[in-house]
C-alpha cells in the first residue's frame, strides 16, 4: 500500500493534512466540508457577491493553474485578482493570431480544492485513513461539472456540503489515459444519507484553503516560465534584472510544446477543455440555504478566457480587442449594469 501524499507542487498543506487523489476504477464515498474563506478575491465571490464572502463557510476553492511553469505547474494570479504574465502573453499571442490549439496550452487550467471526510476509499491502491480529512484538488473538467450536473439532476441534494446537515458523496471513479497521462474522472455520484454529520467543534480545526496556496509574484513567474534555466527561483535578488522583451518572449519551454503537444509529467489532462468549457454553475450556500435566486443567464454561461470578469470587466482591457466572446461579455455587461 502506498502512503498519501503530503506535500503538493503549489499547496503549503498543513502537516496533519494528506491530499486525497482519486484513482482510476474505484468507487469512494467522502464528506465536502466547508471553511471559512479569508480570500477577498475568492473566484466564487468574484462570481456571485453573496457566495464565498470573507468570514462565512463556502465548500470549494477554485483556482486557475499553469502548466510548464519552471519544471511544475504554478497557480495563476489572476485566482487572487493580481496580474499574470503567462496570461498576458496568451494575449498577446492570440492577437498575433496564435491557433487556439495552441493557446489553450498556455492558458490556465480551472481546477477546485476540497476539504474532504473519506468515509470508504478502499478501493484505492493508497492506504487512506478512513474518517480523516483529506484535501481534494481537481480538475473542473473530471469532477465539479459532473458533480453539478448530479445536483442539477436533483436539485434536493444541493445542499450536499451543509455541514449539521449534509450529503455524503459515493463518487464512481474511472481511470482514463490520455498518452503517459493518467487521470480519474468522477462519471457517476451519488448522494448518501451521512453516517454523522459535523459540529462546531469539528469545523473550528479546519485549515482555511484560501490560506495554503502558493503565490507567485508577477517577476518570478514570469523568470519561470519563460524559461531561465538555471535560475534559482529561491533567489529573488536574481530576478530584478530580469528583463524579459515586451513584444516577443521567447519561452524555451514553450516553443517546444506549441509545435507538438507532448505528454507533460503532470498526471491529469483535460483534453476536452475548450474556450467554451461550460460554465461550473453555482451550488447555494452551504449553511444558510436560500431561495435561489433568478439570474441574468447571460451572466453565467461563460468565463473570460484570459481570466478577467466576464461582463464586469467589459472593454476595459486591451485584451478585450480581439476576444472571441466579446459579443457575449458586452450582452452580460448590459445586463449587469441595468441591474445595478
Ligand atoms: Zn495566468
Amino acid at each position: 500500500m502506498e502512503k498519501p501524499k503530503n506535500n503538493y507542487g503549489y499547496l503549503k498543506l498543513p502537516e496533519e493534512i494528506n491530499m486525497f487523489k482519486p484513482e482510476g476504477n474505484t468507487e469512494v464515498v467522502f464528506d465536502i466540508i466547508p471553511y471559512v474563506v479569508s480570500d477577498p478575491e475568492h473566484l466564487d465571490n468574484k462570481k456571485y457577491s453573496e457566495d464565498a464572502v470573507v468570514g462565512d463557510m463556502w465548500w470549494k476553492r477554485p483556482i486557475k493553474v499553469h502548466r510548464d511553469v519552471g519544471e511544475s505547474v504554478a497557480i495563476c494570479p489572476t485566482t487572487f485578482g493580481k496580474r499574470c504574465p503567462i496570461c498576458e502573453y496568451a494575449s498577446r499571442k492570440r492577437k498575433e493570431g496564435m491557433e487556439w490549439e495552441e493557446l489553450k496550452e498556455i492558458y490556465p487550467k480551472n481546477r477546485s480544492l476540497f476539504l474532504i471526510v473519506l468515509r470508504d476509499a478502499g478501493d484505492c491502491e493508497v492506504d487512506y485513513e478512513e474518517g480523516e480529512v483529506h484535501i481534494m484538488d481537481q480538475s473542473d473538467f473530471l469532477f465539479l461539472q459532473n458533480l453539478d450536473d448530479e445536483v442539477q439532476r436533483d436539485i434536493d441534494n444541493e445542499g450536499f456540503p451543509d455541514p449539521f446537515d449534509g450529503l455524503s458523496l459515493r463518487v464512481y471513479w474511472k481511470g482514463k489515459k490520455l498518452g503517459k497521462n493518467k487521470y480519474a474522472e468522477a462519471t457517476k455520484i451519488d448522494f448518501e444519507q451521512r453516517e454523522e454529520q459535523y459540529d462546531e467543534d469539528f469545523l473550528k480545526d479546519m485549515p482555511c484553503l484560501d490560506d495554503i496556496l502558493i503565490v507567485h509574484d508577477y517577476k518570478e513567474l514570469q523568470a519561470l516560465y519563460f524559461g531561465m534555466e538555471g535560475m534559482d527561483d529561491d533567489d529573488p535578488e536574481d530576478d530584478d534584472d530580469l528583463e524579459i522583451p515586451e513584444d516577443d518572449p521567447k519561452p524555451a519551454k514553450r516553443s517546444r510544446k506549441t509545435t507538438k503537444p507532448d505528454p507533460e509529467p503532470e498526471e491529469e489532462e483535460e483534453e476536452e477543455e475548450e474556450e467554451e468549457e461550460p460554465p461550473v454553475k453555482r451550488q447555494r450556500k452551504t449553511t444558510k440555504p436560500t431561495p435561489k435566486k433568478k439570474e441574468k443567464p447571460s451572466a453565467k454561461k461563460l468565463e473570460c478566457p484570459v481570466g478577467l470578469r466576464f461582463g464586469k470587466d467589459f472593454d476595459e482591457y486591451e485584451e478585450c480587442d480581439t476576444c472571441k466572446i466579446y459579443d457575449d461579455c458586452m450582452e452580460a455587461n448590459k445586463a449587469l449594469t441595468g441591474d445595478e
